[in-house]
């Protein structure tokens, strides 16, 4: 198997945090459920990139970039429309801090929202840098914003997307990097560290070989750990907590996420379920209309609103389907039925022009069954 799609940062870290996770989203593509701290750091996200985007060196007003998140502002995962008003409101004051703070001194940064795609030992990587500046040197610095309430301590040092991000911008754009940032916007403050020495870089880059290959090799056990099965969404189809779920369909499905296609699905079994029970029932009525007409000797009678014809059929049923193909290919006749299908068999069986001893070999296989034809029209 090839890799489903470029490695990135979050999918290599996905499938050293469990591979039959990484499986489940990426290879067999069941979309994860919404989630609000995604939708919120979105749109947090997206407001900064307008901010950033202007092509004079002129912050947008404030006015103007309020307006932008509320146009912009992703609305999923969150769990009531107050829980939705309440992060809505603490992006707009975030923005309104973060405007007020750098407003003044603006600058156009050299990338904003900076998207890399390369590879490395033939191995597609793809990913997108917040914002990347040049430092007086010309050097550059590269800052990724953080929406979370708490930025852990210890991480700016060893974080792989950082180095993930230097390693990038270093070959893709030929200029080194001097700073690494990781912007925590809830406290407006920037933590900074120097670029990655060699040993981080190549941890990482053994890290994308290795996970690369265990894709590559469909190496996708599962690895169940408190912190990532918690709040896992494939937990009904992991074959760790299957027991858990067994007789439980209806929980796999909601696992898609996806609440539309969820409620299509469902439609579409609804309608499929509705057609057989609408099927039986027209069988049945057939079945008894046909044996009033039989005991009656009618071939046509009327209703109020449809009349029927009724005309004498015959079908044969054949029980081991495998015989029949057996003796239709050592006939050289299978062409003549390509799959045989009963109704072409049906016909074949029916042919008179048909060899007699075929015929007969062929009629033993079956039953024939006489049953009654009826056409239906409205009146
Ligand atoms: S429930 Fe746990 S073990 Fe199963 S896929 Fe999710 S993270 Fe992996």
């Amino acid at each position: 198997m090839n890799l489903p799609r470029p490695l990135s940062h979050s999918s290599i870290t996905l499938y050293n945090e469990c591979p039959q996770k990484f499986k489940f989203k990426y290879v067999d593509k069941i979309p994860e459920k919404p989630k609000h701290f995604f939708s919120y750091g979105q749109s947090v996200h997206l407001a900064l990139e307008f901010f950033y985007g202007a092509k004079e060196p002129k912050a947008p007003s404030l006015e103007d970039l309020l307006k932008h998140f509320r146009e912009i502002w992703v609305k999923t995962g969150y769990r009531d429309e107050n829980h939705e008003a309440e992060l809505f409101e603490e992006g707009r004051q975030l923005l309104a801090r973060f405007h007020d703070k750098h407003a003044k001194s603006y600058h156009v940064p050299f990338s904003v929202e900076y998207g890399f795609t390369f590879e490395h030992e033939g191995i597609p990587l793809t990913g997108k840098v917040d914002r990347i500046d040049k430092l007086p040197d010309g050097r550059l610095s590269i800052l990724d914003y953080k929406t979370g309430k708490k930025l852990a301590a210890g991480r700016l040092d060893l974080d792989a997307q950082l180095t993930m991000y230097q390693f990038a911008c270093e070959s893709q754009l030929g200029a080194e990097v001097g700073e690494l940032i990781f912007y925590h916007l809830p406290t407006l403050k920037e933590h900074r560290t120097v670029r990655r020495g060699a040993p981080l870089v190549k941890e990482l880059t053994t890290r994308i070989v290795a996970t690369a290959e265990g894709i590559t090799k469909e190496r996708f056990d599962p690895k169940p750990t408190e912190n990532a099965c918690r709040w896992c969404d494939y937990k009904p189809l992991c074959p760790i907590y299957k027991d858990q779920y067994a007789g439980m369909p209806a929980v796999a499905a909601k696992a898609s996420g996806e609440p539309e296609l969820a409620a299509l699905v469902d439609a579409y079994g609804d309608a499929l379920a509705k057609a057989a029970a609408a099927k039986a029932e027209a069988d049945a009525a057939a079945a008894a209309l046909s044996a009033s007409l039989k005991k009656k000797n009618y071939v046509r009678a009327f209703g109020e609103r449809f009349e029927v014809s009724s005309s004498p059929a015959v079908k044969w049923e054949f029980p081991d389907k495998k015989k029949v193909l057996d003796l239709l290919k050592t006939a050289g006749l299978y062409e003549k039925v390509l799959a045989p299908s009963a109704p072409l068999v049906n016909k074949l069986v029916e042919d008179k022009a048909l060899d007699a001893d075929l015929r007969a070999r062929l009629t033993e296989l079956g039953e024939r069954v006489e049953s009654t034809d009826l056409k239906l029209k409205g009146l």
